[in-house]
């Protein structure tokens, strides 16, 4: 996906503060943070949406939640974080690449905007 931000970021072609990396996904520090940590897990295989997911993407899903874990247990975020998926323009996606959000260093409040 040439157009797409986060495939040309997996490409190398556009920088990034990479915080983890694997031969599936990729892990950065977002370019507007609105947490004092705010990383993006991004799987490298271009999907869209969480909603054009199909079943047998289950398994990516629950290494996607694995990374970040792990990804919040290397930031430091003992006392807990907030993880986001916004899916479509209702969502408030504004990236069209599967991505998912580590929030944290302060504390969250519900409902989410
Ligand atoms: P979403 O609104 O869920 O699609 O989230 C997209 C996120 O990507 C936003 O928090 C943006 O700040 C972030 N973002 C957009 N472009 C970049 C970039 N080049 N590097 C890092 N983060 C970015
Ligand atoms: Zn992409």
């Amino acid at each position: 996906m040439a157009d797409c931000v986060f495939c040309r970021i997996v490409a190398g072609e556009l920088p990034a503060r990479v915080v983890y990396s694997d031969d599936e996904f990729l892990a950065i520090r977002d370019i507007n943070p609105v947490a004092p940590t705010h990383v993006l897990v991004i799987p490298r295989a271009h999907v869209a949406r969480v909603s054009e997911l199909a079943p047998g993407d289950a398994p990516m899903l629950g290494r996607l939640l694995e990374v970040a874990r792990r990804v919040a247990e290397s930031e430091g975020l003992a006392r807990g974080y907030r993880l986001v998926i916004n899916d479509g323009p209702m969502g408030g996606q504004t990236v069209d690449h599967l991505h998912l959000h580590v929030l944290g260093g302060r504390q969250m409040t519900w409902p989410p905007g």
